[in-house]
């Protein structure tokens, strides 16, 4: 029976389960469509991607405050250094991208754990962000696999939903700001993952043949 059959006669803690299911089923497909959509937009070079000189401190408090949004109860520690400098990107796509990395953190990994976001300069003048969680981890072997389309790690955390795009679209949009990601897992006191992304500053400059990794 359902909701739209019985109306006001069904009980109302029924009626509020009901609601919650369609709530999250709604978001979920909504969050695949988006998905799905800025792949398409990347692959066709439909996407504008605006090469501002971004504040990376706000880029990383707007994703963290969307993150709280999803995961209210989830806690997030933020480390800036410092006297960061500018960098070379779009405010909203770099946002989005640490968003993506956020939500991953949170989804595999345990509810009391911590994940922490932080910033700082490399040695040579490259900005270096960090997405570090205590989770589940990703296998050695899939390690280079997790960024490709649809990917996810089999017999990874089923519960989870999603949609093996995200961190896709994350390493296009990075690679599309002239920057690079790359993951490490275990990430400290052997479990765990980080995420780093590398982008050039008016430091390194926007030469396209100096390597920020070098001595990252
Ligand atoms: P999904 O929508 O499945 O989360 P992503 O492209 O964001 O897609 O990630 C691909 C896969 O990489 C995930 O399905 C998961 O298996 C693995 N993964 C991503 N982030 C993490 C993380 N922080 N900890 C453990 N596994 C992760």
């Amino acid at each position: 029976t359902s909701l739209r059959q019985l109306g006001d006669r069904m009980p109302k803690s029924d009626r509020a389960d009901l609601l919650a299911t369609i709530e999250e089923e709604a978001s979920r497909l909504s969050s695949f469509v988006s998905n799905l959509l800025d792949m398409t937009r990347l692959e066709a070079g439909a996407l504008d991607i605006r090469r501002d000189w971004v504040d990376v401190g706000d880029a990383v408090r707007g994703a963290v405050a969307r993150t709280a949004k999803i995961f209210p109860q989830r806690r997030v520690a933020i480390s800036l250094d410092d006297g960061l400098p500018f960098v070379r990107a779009d405010a909203a796509l770099l946002e989005q991208v640490l968003f993506n990395l956020l939500d991953n953190a949170h989804k595999y990994s345990p509810p009391e754990s911590v994940t922490r976001i932080a910033a700082r300069l490399t040695a040579n003048g490259a900005l270096r962000i960090t997405v570090t969680d205590d989770g589940i981890g990703i296998p050695q072997e899939a390690l280079g696999k997790v960024f490709g389309k649809f990917y996810r790690v089999a017999g990874g955390d089923g519960r989870a939903p999603g949609t093996g795009l995200g961190l896709s679209i994350a390493a296009a949009l990075v690679s599309a700001m002239g920057g690079t990601i790359a993951a490490t897992s275990p990430a400290a006191n052997g479990k765990g993952t980080e995420f780093a992304i590398l982008l050039p500053t008016h430091e390194t400059g926007l030469d396209p043949t100096s390597n920020p990794m070098a001595t990252a």
